[in-house]
């Protein structure tokens, strides 16, 4: 049995008062999903001995390079911030998602402003923060998310399912088994496809090996493809095709009235006038009663804990 998902947060979000203006942000998801995963905190510009207060830092582009300074004392931080990140992230193990703090120069994802040289007031682009950044090359495969972007629901179901699916592959990747690794492919096939149907391929031919490579190598491949199928926020138009397949297992069993409500369940969905879980329960609920065992297994029905269900979305 797997353990409960590791994700690294940003410290500033409820953990510290460490933001630049000794302040903290109190975020409702972060608290919220801190009961289901084990959280690791960091806060790299305390990390590189910055004070609480402390005069704020700002990314600047300097000859062609990106430069961490802070404007008040002229002082660059960017090969301590790199250094503290290099030590940090080499010294993390088994982790499975970062939820980081938006628009700040060392945890932000992305939308970071980047200033036009160190005199400058214009912003000449946006990037990643000096500490996000050297997490987005490493760990390509993972959810990564900002807290800001999280408000919104689509979102934050993606970041979800991505997270807890990239948890259950822990089992296989510890254990190295052939045997699991199949057996995860086959329940989680349909939210996969759901993701990214053509991975799902690449996926399928990882698992039947014809190149006849070692287990390790295997993993290793099927988790990289994995992860790159995760991570894309998934298409409507592909949760309604693999809907239609799972809808195959049991139309023929439906009366004509049965099969015309479905249908038009999915059309709704089609035309965003009700959400992914009206569907997708009544779809279950048919698997349910004609006991599609192979379906029941599938992970598609609740890819994360339903606790951690919220219909609510700002908009943002
Ligand atoms: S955004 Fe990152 S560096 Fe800034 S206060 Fe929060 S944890 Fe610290």
């Amino acid at each position: 049995m797997t353990d409960k998902p590791k994700v690294v947060v940003s410290k500033c979000l409820g953990f510290c008062e460490c933001r630049y203006n000794g302040i903290t942000i109190q975020n409702d998801f972060v608290d919220k999903l801190g009961k289901f995963v084990e959280y690791i905190t960091v806060c790299p510009e305390v990390g590189i001995g910055l004070g609480i207060p402390r005069k704020p830092i700002r990314l600047v582009e300097e000859n062609d390079q990106i430069e961490l300074y802070q404007p008040e004392t002229k002082n660059i931080y960017t090969k301590k911030m790199k250094d503290f990140t290099d030590d940090f992230l080499n010294d993390l193990e088994d982790v499975d998602g970062f939820l980081l703090k938006g628009r700040s120069p060392s945890c932000g994802i992305k939308d970071v402003k980047i200033y036009r040289g160190k005199n400058n007031s214009i912003v000449s682009g946006k990037g990643a923060g000096i500490f996000a950044d050297e997490v987005l090359k490493r760990y390509d495969e993972l959810a990564i998310e900002e807290e800001g972007r999280l408000t919104n629901f689509k979102i934050r179901e993606h970041f979800l399912a991505h997270l807890y699916t990239m948890n259950r592959f822990k089992d296989v990747e510890n254990e190295k088994s052939l045997k699991l690794l199949v057996d995860f492919h086959s329940k989680n096939k349909y939210l996969i496809m759901a993701h990214n149907p053509e991975l799902l391929k690449v996926l399928g031919r990882i698992v039947a090996n014809h190149e006849k490579l070692d287990t390790e190598e295997i993993v290793e491949k099927y988790k990289e493809n994995l992860g790159k199928a995760m991570k894309i926020l998934p298409k409507e138009t592909n949760y309604i095709n693999t809907l239609m397949h799972i809808f195959g297992y049991f139309s023929d069993e439906l009366s004509s009235q049965e099969k015309k409500f479905s249908l038009d369940l999915l059309d709704k969905y089609r035309n965003e006038s009700i959400p992914l879980s009206v569907p997708l329960n009544v779809f279950r609920t048919y698997a349910i009663k004609y006991n599609e065992e192979y379906l029941l297994d599938q992970t598609i029905w609740s890819t994360y804990p339903e606790a951690l269900m919220d219909l609510k979305d700002s908009g943002k």
